[in-house]
């Protein structure tokens, strides 16, 4: 335990220093603030940056200046009901200026006659003097000989706390604990890293300060230069002790768990290409290359896939689930859908006829009895390759000799990667197959254990979509255009958010505003496009009824199919290339990239139009702007990442990954690809961090990480 002189540890409750008493422990305890150790490690959520004290003759109009002065002609100068002017004229030699602030009476508390203060602002000339108003005011202490304003932290408060107050709390509270702290980082990393960061642009100075001074730098920066070590030390540690220990979790896979190694030769391979009706493009040969090598070894793969839509990663899947037959294994592939899982089975049959290959189905519709023979199937051995809904295969299966799993449309990060799929304590191959492409530090955290391959390049002859952002009176016209386009033979997709109209939902104030497929179903086919074979497809259809429409669909029966996002994932009708997208606010970006993707399978131009609902214009909404702008999936995904932060995709629930404390995974990007590379280094040359000066640090990577990466014993 951390001790100062006083007997406070990290853990003495705030409540019981006397320079804090009840109540305002009381008060910091909503924000969650509840002991030293908490202050300690508060962090500034911004810093103010004052200009330098100038000369009250020096000032200009609408550039920002400071000044130290003292207060002469503080009062309130006028009050009706409910408003208030403070005005106040802080003066030094070099002349005078006036401070205003409006309904801020309590400013008269510190503002006060003969006070030293420092103010910070952009003054306005006001008749012959200058004016600021709402300046940062700083108090001076008379022990205070300020010749530059400091930098000052900008905490998180709590009602009844202001700034100043806060400062000084936290202050008090710190500063005595800084010389206690236990250092994790040795000095010989901590220079390497200063060595490594500067190489990346990014300045510390020949080491990264101590773990002492870096906080007492974070609190109160002497200068930007201390500042920016000390930010930059503790956000390398926070990611490296992360880093770390998925390098560990990495390396123990390959280590621990056995996997059958599937071999491929240039004759295996030749054979199962031969089968494919296209040539594969670079990028998926470059990545079936991966997995062919990553199958060869005695410990399971574990690739994610990613791909935008209509990257083909399907044929890649295949080719993995061939070669694991090729060398007398089974392989599964589980779908989000049945439908999808339903597209899935055919392709492979189609891709396979008139093979020895025998392919089973496993989804939501069969009878209790067909569910049984084919599970029966599996266990024999008599099935080769099965395709079914996840929601089927996490039950209890059985394989014979199970050698690859390959999980399609897996978007939702964090998600058990590794599904519990075991034959004879033996483990699969996995392959995880994602169209959501996975922003850059989001690969290196929730996916840090895992081997990524991607597939940029698509397949020859697209089309490419336009994408229009709707205006409500448009929608005549774009119906007209949809027109043509049917007119033409093809075909076209009508998006809404809801199934129905009467779907109550109590964070929607204004519900019947929303557009639902029945209602808008309704409405199309007695009206714009009454001449046309309209369809209907929602997630609550049984699942007959939804095969049976998706059937039409595909062979042209219907020609505008009214879906909710059902048909966002995997779904592949190459003549459909005009999509109406409706409430489109109410969707994610990454779920509107989707469901564009669906019109991109041919090699015809597909168009996308999205309307939003109720008040807003669509070009009022950030996310659709970017979607209208950025056709690549990857920028797309970094910018979705930037807009929602990453607190969204990285949040406890949905990662089992902690928060971030410090570390800001879209600014401190480049940080992180340093601390991944350093922290893998580490592991290779000390696997369990056993060097007597890494104690500290094996520590806190295991107390932290233990746990949620099941790395076993802390000890
Ligand atoms: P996704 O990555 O979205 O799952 P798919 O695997 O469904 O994409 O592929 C989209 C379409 O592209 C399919 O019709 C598929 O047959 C076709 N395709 C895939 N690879 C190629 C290729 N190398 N050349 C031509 N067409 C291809
Ligand atoms: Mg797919």
């Amino acid at each position: 335990m951390t001790t100062d002189h006083a007997g406070t540890s990290l853990n003495t409750s705030l409540a019981s220093l006397p320079a804090i008493g009840q109540v305002r422990a009381g008060k910091l305890q909503k924000i969650g603030l509840g002991t030293v150790r908490d202050l300690l490690f508060l962090f500034p959520r911004d810093y103010e940056f004052p200009a330098p004290p100038t000369a009250v003759t020096d000032l200009r109009e609408g550039v920002p200046a400071s000044l130290v002065g003292t207060i002469a002609d503080a009062e309130i100068v006028s009050r009706s009901v409910g408003k208030s002017v403070f005005g106040a004229i802080v003066e030094n030699e070099t002349g005078s200026v006036r401070i205003l602030f409006f309904n801020q009476p309590f400013r008269a508390e510190s503002i006060k006659f003969d006070r030293r203060v420092m103010i910070s602002g952009t003054p306005k000339l006001s008749g012959l003097r200058m004016e600021f108003v709402h300046p940062q005011v700083t108090i001076l202490g008379d022990e205070d000989e300020i010749t530059k304003p400091r930098i000052l932290p900008v905490y998180p408060l709590t009602e009844g706390i202001k700034q100043i107050e806060m400062r000084r709390l936290v202050w008090d509270v710190a500063h005595g604990m800084f010389d206690s702290l236990t250092e994790v980082m040795p000095p010989a990393l901590r220079k390497a890293a200063a060595v490594r960061l500067s190489e990346i642009g990014i300045i510390v100075g020949e080491s990264l300060p101590e773990i002492g001074t870096a906080l007492s730098d974070l609190h109160r920066p002497p200068d930007e230069a201390a500042l920016v070590a000390a930010r930059t030390r503790l956000v390398f540690q926070e990611l490296f002790a992360m880093q770390l220990a998925l390098a560990i979790k990495r390396r123990r896979l390959t280590t621990e768990l056995r996997a059958p190694p599937l071999t491929s030769t240039a004759m295996i391979d030749a054979r199962i290409v031969n089968r494919f009706p296209f040539e594969l493009t670079g990028d998926q040969r470059r990545t079936i290359d991966e997995i062919r090598g990553d199958m060869a070894c005695q410990f399971p793969m574990n690739r994610l896939l990613q791909g935008d839509v209509g990257s083909g990663k399907t044929i890649v899947a295949i080719y993995a689930m061939m070669l694991a037959v090729a060398n007398d294994h089974q392989a599964v592939l589980m779908a989000p859908t049945e439908v999808l899982a339903r597209q899935h089975f055919e392709t492979l049959n189609k891709t396979l006829e008139g093979s020895k290959v025998r392919i089973g189905l496993l989804c939501g519709s069969l009878s209790a009895g067909e569910k049984r023979t084919v599970i029966e199937e599996i266990a024999s051995g008599e099935i080769d390759l099965l395709v079914g809904t996840q929601a089927l295969l996490y039950g209890e299966i059985d394989f014979k000799r199970l050698g690859v799993c390959v999980i399609d449309e897996q978007h939702k990060f964090g998600v058990a990667q590794r599904v519990k799929l075991r034959s004879g304590g033996i483990d699969p191959h996995y392959l995880v197959m994602s169209a959501t492409p996975i922003p850059r530090s989001v690969a290196m955290t929730m996916f840090g254990d895992v081997e990524l391959s991607t597939l940029r390049d698509k397949p020859p002859g697209r089309g490419k979509v336009n994408t229009y952002l709707g205006r409500g009176q448009w929608k005549q016209r774009w119906w007209a255009f949809v027109r043509e386009r049917l007119d033409e033979g093809r075909q076209a997709f009508v998006v809404a958010p809801r199934v129905s109209a009467v779907e109550a939902s109590e964070d929607d104030d204004a519900n019947e505003d929303i557009a639902s497929v029945e209602s808008v179903f309704e409405e199309l086919s007695t009206g714009p496009l009454k001449d046309y074979r309209v369809g209907l497809l929602h997630g609550r259809m049984p699942a007959e009824e939804k095969q049976s429409v998706m059937q039409q669909f595909a062979t042209e029966q219907l020609q505008v199919l009214v879906s909710t996002t059902v048909i966002e994932v995997g779904i592949n009708v190459p003549n459909a290339t005009v999509m109406t997208i409706l409430g489109a606010q109410r969707f994610g970006l990454a779920q509107l990239h989707q469901l564009r993707g669906r019109i991109s399978r041919g090699s015809h131009a597909g168009h996308v139009c999205v309307f939003t609902d109720g008040e807003i214009e669509p070009e009022e909404n950030e996310r659709l702007k970017v979607l209208e702008e950025t056709h690549d999936g990857f920028e797309l995904a970094e910018a979705d990442f930037r807009l929602r932060g990453p607190g969204d995709l990285l949040g406890r629930r949905q990662s089992g990954m902690p928060p971030m404390w410090i570390a800001d995974l879209v600014r401190d990007v480049e940080i992180l690809a340093l601390a991944r590379s350093m922290a893998q280094e580490m592991i290779e040359e000390d696997p369990e961090l056993s060097a007597s000066d890494l104690a500290a640090l094996r520590d806190q990577v295991f107390r932290r990480y233990a746990k949620r990466l099941d790395l076993g014993d802390v000890a």
